[in-house]
């Protein structure tokens, strides 16, 4: 394990032009995401709102600040007025909260539909044909101040690397769909939030836009 400006430049070079770093600084102290900022790195991702919100009011404001985790309704007023991208929307009420907060801070705020892929029962997201029938609606076209940028999901936490690329590789197929499909007029749904410090290599070959990586860069959360 090197440093995490070693690890920020060893990672981000190795990441093909389509693909974005999110380094995952959750629980980890402003002066290591100050030191992966120095080498370079603008995305960062937490999964809490009161930690997000603490950081941005700490460190510069030119980074992009990604909520990946699970997001409450009534958390969403703390982060609508800097947040850059929502990768985890799991509810219609919570778009229509955030597209809500949007308007109060009149913003338009890019959103990640999560979709449930991993064997576990405990993960949150929507299934396939749940986002498929959403998408098909139409009910999100009156929410002005959200975009839907593209889809979130998270593998199995496994070491079998089999079924981490099969979960991915079916998400990307659906997500391509979509893409040709329903959304072919929405350029902006682009965006693929696949891949963490353990099989981000993968989530890169199944077609990944985002890999959000935290402990392969600031080491093991305690
Ligand atoms: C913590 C977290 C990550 C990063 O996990 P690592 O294994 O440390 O890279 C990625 N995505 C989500 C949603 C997370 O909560």
């Amino acid at each position: 394990m090197g440093t995490i400006t070693e690890n920020i430049r060893s990672i981000s070079s190795s990441l093909p032009p389509s693909v974005k770093l999110v380094a995952v600084s959750k629980t980890k102290p402003a002066s290591s995401i100050e030191e992966a900022y120095a080498a370079g790195q603008r995305i960062f991702g937490e999964n809490r709102v009161q930690e997000m919100e603490e950081k941005y009011g700490l460190l510069p404001k030119d980074i992009e600040w990604h909520l990946i985790g699970h997001l409450q309704s009534n958390k969403v007023k703390y982060i609508a007025p800097f947040v850059s991208l929502i990768h985890a929307v799991d509810d219609e009420k919570l778009l229509e909260t955030i597209d809500k907060e949007g308007r109060k801070n009149n913003r338009v705020i890019d959103c990640l539909i999560q979709i449930h892929i991993a064997a576990e029962e405990t993960k949150f997201g929507f299934t396939e044909e749940e986002v498929e029938s959403f998408l098909l609606s139409g009910r999100w076209k009156h929410l002005k101040n959200v975009r839907i940028c593209g889809l979130m999901g998270m593998a199995t936490f496994t070491e079998d690397t089999a079924q981490i690329q099969h979960e991915f590789h079916g998400l990307s197929t659906f997500f391509q769909r979509m893409q040709q499909g329903v959304m072919s007029e929405h350029p902006e749904f682009n965006q693929l939030s696949i891949g963490m410090s353990g099989d981000y290599p993968i989530a890169i070959q199944e077609g990944s836009t985002l890999v959000r990586v935290g402990s392969a860069i600031f080491g093991d959360r305690h």
